[in-house]
């Protein structure tokens, strides 16, 4: 089957060198970097050699050029990033706090990140594609959701599979409509990569077991729970569970750990290799990259996580 495809927002990062409080006073940055949960996602599929595309939008300027450049150098298909004349490529701003936490400032809703649509060129890839990897916070933004709805359908019934990452934060509350949306992309899930407290929000029940179970029972065929420095734990339909264990790094950087640790868990998978495997490539590829600024910077060549995973211990 055809490329993982990748369908949401691209934005640039531009990330504060100092820890503070918020972005109140004046403080250096450093930036422009390509971001977006879905294009790091996409970017570490392609560095590790998977056939890969990214269906999404920039604006006519350089924020825009920074993404596509990348993203072609990784060996990922651009040609259904559309280029929006009108709105200047999405932004974020990102400042640490002493305890890890982040600060965000977003320009997301007047970009052309939350303006893409469907086109006779996302339809052409997406008939030729063979997994949609797809985050759940993209349902609250339309268009998104429209190309996301068609692209689901579509991969599904020509035999394809679907990955998600639910991505949305236990407090937010969804509207009625986006809610059953965001079920309803659960339950059509091959492979579930949540993380951390995102499990029980996705299955809408408390505890770990419970929600695993519940998941289950509503359609999902593979889980991969995330647990930033403690590792994963992959959960199977049939009671299988094996752990992966965290590489031992020095984190400069925790964004995009999870779309590097998925994009190089799906990618290794499509390529044939075993869950196992596969798992010590992701838990590579999210240790990695949270060891460099930036929020795809560290993402891996499979010679690179090859070398990493030689050279660095695991948690017991
Ligand atoms: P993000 O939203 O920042 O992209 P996430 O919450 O989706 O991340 P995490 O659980 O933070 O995902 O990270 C994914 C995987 O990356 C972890 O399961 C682990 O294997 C690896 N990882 C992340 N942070 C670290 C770390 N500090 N040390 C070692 N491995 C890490």
């Amino acid at each position: 089957l055809g490329p993982t495809v990748c369908v949401g927002e691209i934005l640039v990062e531009i990330v504060a060198t100092t820890v503070g409080d918020g972005f109140l006073e004046a403080q250096p940055l450093v930036g422009p970097f390509a971001s977006g949960a879905p294009a790091i996602f996409i970017s570490q599929c392609g560095r590790l050699g998977g056939k890969s595309a990214m269906v999404g939008a920039v604006g006519d300027d350089d924020f825009g050029r920074v993404n596509t450049d990348r993203l072609k150098r990784d060996g990922v298909d651009v040609s259904a990033i559309s280029i929006d004349p009108d709105y200047p490529t999405g932004s974020a701003f990102v400042r640490y706090r002493k305890d890890g936490s982040r600060d965000f400032v977003y320009n997301i809703a007047t970009s052309a990140a939350a303006r893409f649509g469907w086109s006779q060129t996302v339809g052409d890839l997406i008939d030729r594609s063979g997994h949609l990897h797809v985050m759940g916070s993209a349902l609250s933004v339309p268009s998104a959701r429209e190309v996301i709805d068609k692209a689901v359908d579509i991969v599904k019934a020509r035999g394809g599979t679907l990955s998600v990452d639910p991505n949305i934060r236990k407090e937010l509350k969804l509207d009625e409509d986006t809610e059953r949306r965001f079920s309803k992309l659960v339950a059509m899930a091959d492979l579930l990569l949540p993380s951390g407290e995102e499990l029980e929000r996705a299955a809408g029940v408390e505890g770990e077991a419970e929600a695993i179970r519940r998941l289950f029972e509503m359609g999902v065929k593979e889980i991969v729970l995330k647990r930033g420095a403690d590792g994963a734990t992959y959960f199977g339909r049939q009671g299988d569970r094996i752990e992966a264990p965290a590489f031992v790094v020095r984190e400069v950087d925790p964004t995009g750990a999870g779309d590097c640790f998925g994009g190089a868990y799906l990618t290794s998978r499509r390529l044939g290799m075993s869950q196992k495997q596969a798992l010590t490539y992701a838990s590579a590829a999210g240790a990695r990259n949270v060891t460099v600024l930036g929020p795809m910077e560290g993402a891996g060549t499979r010679q690179e996580l090859d070398a990493f995973i030689a050279s660095t211990e695991r948690r017991p």
